[in-house]
């Protein structure tokens, strides 16, 4: 970066110094050239022991300041240098630059990743129906032997726009599984995923968040865990849902939840329309991040993707996110009673 600046001053320099000879040079530069010309006097700077002679060489007008330039030669080379002078709080050139997000970092929208594991159930379809009808998109982590049971409701979900994804077969803690039993799990699932959309590489949110060195090893997608957990498989209540989202929600947030409660879908369809009215726009995890400029890699686990686009290290819990870094401690695995079984699906 630095040696690419530096070789910019020369250029810059040199047009110059071109400028000079041929006789064009006015004394009135463009607004839109004054950073490069104050750059150039840096390069000029470090290159006066070498010169040769320096001359007067007339006025420049740097943001609306006259600055006495001169000229000089460097290694036959003739060099214009604009002194240095002292800013004040108006010139356009004191201004701090803005800083700058990461290409593709989407800063002008805030967005919201609203994710339902467990399912798809026999209410999935009017579920989706509902989510449609509000123009949202979510995330659906779901079990295979759910997708075999209600492939329609998947295929639904496709249609609607919908991010369809993998929450293992029948719900085990992966990470205290056998490697093949872990392995036939996630593999399962992907391919009841893919005859469904024909897509590969589904994302992956293990039962529990419990994912370990081997599934992490073996996973061809992103692990996705939560930053706002809206405890709904406790509560069971439309009301605590709803608060829990409306309290928690912050731009870039993925927030866990469970469709097939009742009281999930309730609080969820009522929370949805007054974030949206907030300005918030609910897209898929995987638009989450892409729009954050996140650096999507398999196997890494990702809990939500601020402006700045933010990948925390699996062992790492974010501290300010609303009931997670309270009641969802990395070292500490979640009780299976607090992430649906499968037996209690309706
Ligand atoms: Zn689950």
């Amino acid at each position: 970066m630095k040696r690419t600046t530096r070789s910019l001053k020369t250029v810059f320099a040199l047009i110059l110094a071109l400028l000079l000879l041929a006789g064009t040079f006015t004394g009135c530069a463009s607004e839109g050239s004054t950073e490069e010309k104050t750059e150039s006097s840096t390069s000029s700077e470090k290159e006066t022991s070498k010169q040769d002679e320096i001359t007067l060489a007339g006025n420049l007008n740097i943001g609306g300041r006259d600055l006495l330039t001169q000229e000089y030669e460097v290694d036959d080379k003739l060099v214009v240098s604009v002194p240095e002078y002292e800013m004040n709080d108006d010139d356009p050139m004191a201004k701090p630059e803005p800083t700058v997000p990461p290409v593709g970092t989407d800063c002008g929208a805030k967005l919201i990743a609203l994710t339902f594991d467990d399912g798809p159930t026999n209410v999935s379809e009017e579920f989706v129906a509902a989510l449609n009808e509000l123009d949202v998109d979510c995330t659906f982590f779901m079990l295979g032997y759910l997708i075999e049971t209600y492939p329609d409701a998947v295929r639904a979900m496709v249609e609607g726009g919908h991010q369809i994804a993998s929450h293992s077969y029948d719900h085990p803690n992966l990470k205290t599984s056998s490697q093949d039993v872990a392995f036939n799990q996630l593999a399962t699932t992907e391919n009841l995923l893919k005859n469904i959309d024909g897509k590969t590489n589904h994302y992956i949110r293990c039962p529990y968040g419990e994912s370990g060195d081997y599934v992490k090893s073996i996973a061809n997608a992103p692990l996705i865990y939560w930053s706002v957990d809206t405890e709904d498989w406790k509560s069971r209540d439309a009301d605590a849902v709803y608060n829990s989202i409306m309290t928690n929600a912050y731009d870039g947030c993925i927030i866990l939840c469970h469709d097939i409660y009742e009281s999930t879908r309730q609080g969820t369809l009522r929370a949805i329309p007054e974030l949206k009215a907030a300005g918030y726009e609910f897209v898929t995890v995987e638009e989450l991040l892409k729009r954050r400029a996140v650096d999507i890699q398999n196997g890494t686990t990702y809990y939500d993707a601020q402006n700045s686009g933010t990948t925390y290290p699996d062992n790492v819990v974010p501290l300010t996110f609303g009931s997670f870094a309270e009641n969802m401690p990395a070292a500490t695995p979640t009780p299976a009673a607090t992430d649906a079984p499968a037996a209690e699906t309706p």
